[in-house]
């Protein structure tokens, strides 16, 4: 018999995910539910993974009472933080991940890719405290002048010669559409790769939970993909032919975050005991 505990990660989502877009009577009890199912898992490791930069991450944790995770990345992707209570956010930056960041970008700086981007129609930079060293982040309208614009920041990107992830979201509060320029190859995936095998986890069954379809890469790349009830239309759309490893929950918000994690531990358990050594 194997007593062995599993050493799992929990990757979630914030915005959407781990709380709903407006304060809700039922968050707390599902937040309750959470934890609980956190202390019963001495194995699972929790990380959240969010667009948003540090600052407004862990305001948004602190606002919704949110456990402190294990890990945390901000900035789709981009940036990996280790938690350091002598830090006064409580994190730190991973300097090995900035590398890999930096050696992705291959030499091409955030600005190159604004000024490369500058003056396509409808394509609107997002305030400073939105960019980062390795995103450049864009607002555009959600209709088919949107859609003509990602067409010519494609165009543009490929002059380059690199190429540069474009992540084209629904943001949960903003009435436009968000597009994220990030690192070639990188995105929210590359992160949740990165800190399922870093020093503190390593991990051999990773989960990822979301909600839009700037979610929808690490719901396939992971061993179980957690798509929570109130999941916006164009994820839906993207997971029509899902594979068996992404789970649609029935519940929205934390509440789907909990019923999937439990889903996951069921069918882990099913398989070891099918296996024998369960
Ligand atoms: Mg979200």
């Amino acid at each position: 018999m194997n007593t062995k505990p599993l050493r799992r990660l929990l990757a979630c989502d914030l915005d959407g995910t781990m709380f709903p877009a407006a304060p809700d009577p039922t968050h707390a009890e599902a937040l309750a539910a959470f934890i609980a199912l956190r202390a019963a898992d001495t194995g699972l490791a929790v990380a959240y993974v969010t667009g948003r930069h540090l600052v407004s991450a862990v305001e948004a944790m602190a606002y919704w009472s949110l456990p402190k995770p294990d890990l945390l990345s901000c900035d789709v992707g981009t940036a990996v933080y280790l938690s350091d209570m002598t830090a006064s956010s409580g994190w730190r930056r991973d300097e090995d991940y900035a590398v890999h960041m930096h050696e992705a970008m291959g030499g091409v700086t955030a600005h190159d890719i604004e000024t490369l981007l500058d003056g396509v129609p409808n394509l609107v930079l997002q305030e400073a405290d939105r960019q980062s060293e390795f995103k450049t982040s864009y607002t555009l309208p959600r209709d088919t002048s949107g859609a003509a614009a990602v067409t010519e920041v494609r165009r543009r990107l490929s002059t380059t010669g690199a190429g540069f992830s474009i992540v084209h979201s629904t943001g949960v509060y903003e009435d436009d559409d968000l597009l994220d320029i990030l690192p070639p190859g990188v995105t929210k995936a590359s992160a949740v790769a990165y800190m399922s095998v870093c020093a503190t986890v390593a991990s051999t069954f990773t989960l990822f939970a979301g909600d839009s379809r700037n979610d929808l890469d690490p719901l396939l790349a992971s061993d179980g993909g957690i798509v929570v009830a109130n999941a916006r239309p164009a994820l839906l759309d993207a997971l029509r032919s899902a594979p068996e490893s992404v789970y649609l929950a029935k519940q929205p918000h934390l509440y789907g975050v909990v019923e999937g994690t439990l889903y996951f531990s069921a069918k882990s358990r099913q398989s070891r005991t099918l296996k024998g050594d369960g």
